[in-house]
C-alpha cells in the first residue's frame, strides 16, 4: 500500500475510497460523490448507511452460525 494513503469507508454511502487523493474533493469521512450532496441529505444517508452496516453485520453473524 502506498505510504501516506489510507483507504477509507465513506460514512454516507459506504464506498471504499482512497484518502487523501490529489485533486479529489473527498474528505476524511466522505467520498467525492457524497461531498457533493447537501449536508442535510448526507445526514440522512449516514443514518441509512449505519443501519445497512448493522444489518450486514447481523446477517454475517447469522450466516456464520452453523445450521442446527
Ligand atoms: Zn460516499
Amino acid at each position: 500500500m502506498a505510504s501516506g494513503e489510507r483507504q477509507r469507508t465513506c460514512r454516507a454511502c459506504g464506498k471504499k475510497f482512497d484518502y487523501p487523493v490529489k485533486d479529489s474533493a473527498a474528505t476524511r469521512h466522505h467520498c467525492e460523490d457524497c461531498t457533493a450532496v447537501p449536508a442535510e441529505t448526507r445526514k440522512t444517508l449516514e443514518r441509512l448507511n449505519s443501519r445497512v452496516t448493522q444489518l450486514e453485520n447481523q446477517l454475517r453473524r447469522l450466516s456464520e452460525k452453523p445450521t442446527v
